[in-house]
């Protein structure tokens, strides 16, 4: 029997400080669906993190009380949402290797996401196998919680989309065991960079951080590209691919305002320091209470390992349930 429940899982990779993007992409979702979902569980990525930092071990360690530190100092409350650490979970990596069976070579290498991070790392034809299999194992952590709504960036969708393909061909392989997954995008699906990349990510340094002070925001947002032809202020300005003016659509709460504001820079006769003051002003309200939460949750690592470590304990409790499902299922449950 597939369950009907809803049940959330979403994750980070523990590869760096969390960043506005997934803020806006993910995080908010979270919090919100942790009141709503029948189950939510977050996942540390750091079997993920490994992929691409294999030599790097020392990194995706650190960053792993990082994230957690960034998904509490954001609301995730450990009361409501099962906070855990993909590698203390081996049946993920067993269902991973199950589901290997599943998914072709030439699949893999089509899909856009991994197709884009492949660019971005430079890895051409020597990409690791683990890189190049991640959908499936992020497939095995969806599915070893039988979860079924995922809140992502867009960037994930077309992992999303395999992880349904893997569905099926199990479900019809093996009998109906798993269900459908669902994707949530957030309101804003992906976040540009401060460099105008079209993705703010945590491996590509274009981010404006959480956890940034006044001081790191201020600088961030001085330093960002507005329209390269604005140079006196009684210029005309663009506010298509201008970067402060896109950030304050998102941002900014009063839009009113920033419409006047579009405007006035478009007739010339506004300044880039008074956009990017107001932007400066803007994101600190945003980020100035999470940092302030996590500075209290920066206090007690040992805390926080210690949420990580109940929560491990009660996915791994769901992860053995799944995989003697699993295990029936594919006729391998012995004895
Ligand atoms: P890395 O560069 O190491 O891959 P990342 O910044 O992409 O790091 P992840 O841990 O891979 O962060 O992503 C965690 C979640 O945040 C995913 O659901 C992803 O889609 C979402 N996300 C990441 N960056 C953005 C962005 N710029 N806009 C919207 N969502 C994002
Ligand atoms: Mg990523």
């Amino acid at each position: 029997m597939v369950k009907d429940e809803k049940i959330v899982l979403t994750g980070d990779r523990p590869t760096g400080k969390l960043h506005l993007g997934h803020f806006v992409g993910s995080i908010r979702n979270r919090v919100k669906l942790q009141d709503e979902a029948d189950k939510s569980f977050y996942m540390v990525a750091d079997i993920q993190a490994l992929t691409d930092n294999a030599q790097n071990p020392e990194k995706v360690r650190a960053n792993v009380l990082e994230v957690a530190l960034d998904n509490l100092a954001c609301g995730l409350d450990p009361k409501k949402t099962i906070m855990f650490i993909q590698s203390e979970i081996p049946e993920i990596a067993e269902l991973t290797v199950l589901f290997l069976n599943l998914v072709t070579l030439a699949r893999l290498k089509r899909n856009p996401t991994v197709k884009s991070e492949m660019k971005d790392k430079g890895y051409g034809e020597d990409v690791p196998a683990g890189f190049l299999t991640y959908p499936v194992s992020q497939a095995a952590d969806i599915l070893f919680a039988e979860s079924n709504l995922i809140p992502v960036g867009e960037d994930q969708l077309p992992v999303i989309e395999q992880v349904n393909e893997i569905v099926d061909d199990f479900n019809r392989f093996y009998g109906e065991t798993f269900k459908r997954v669902k994707h949530l995008v957030g309101d804003i699906p992906r976040l540009i960079g401060t460099d105008g990349n079209s993705k703010m990510g945590k491996s590509l340094n274009n981010g404006i951080y959480l956890s940034d002070s006044y001081d790191e925001i201020s600088k961030k947002v001085m330093n960002m590209y507005t329209d390269p032809n604005h140079i006196h202020v009684e210029d005309k300005g663009k506010v298509e691919g201008n970067i402060v003016f896109t950030y304050l659509d998102i941002f900014d709460e009063n839009k009113e305002e920033v419409l006047e504001l579009k405007k006035q820079y478009e007739k010339g006769g506004l300044g880039d320091v008074v956009i990017k003051k107001r932007l400066i002003e803007v994101l600190e309200k945003l980020i100035k209470p999470i940092r302030e939460k996590r500075k209290e949750f920066e206090k007690h690592p040992e805390e926080v390992m210690k949420i990580l470590e109940d929560g491990t304990k009660k996915a791994r409790e769901e992860a053995k349930k799944t995989m003697a499902k699993v295990k029936k299922a594919i006729k391998i449950d012995y004895f």
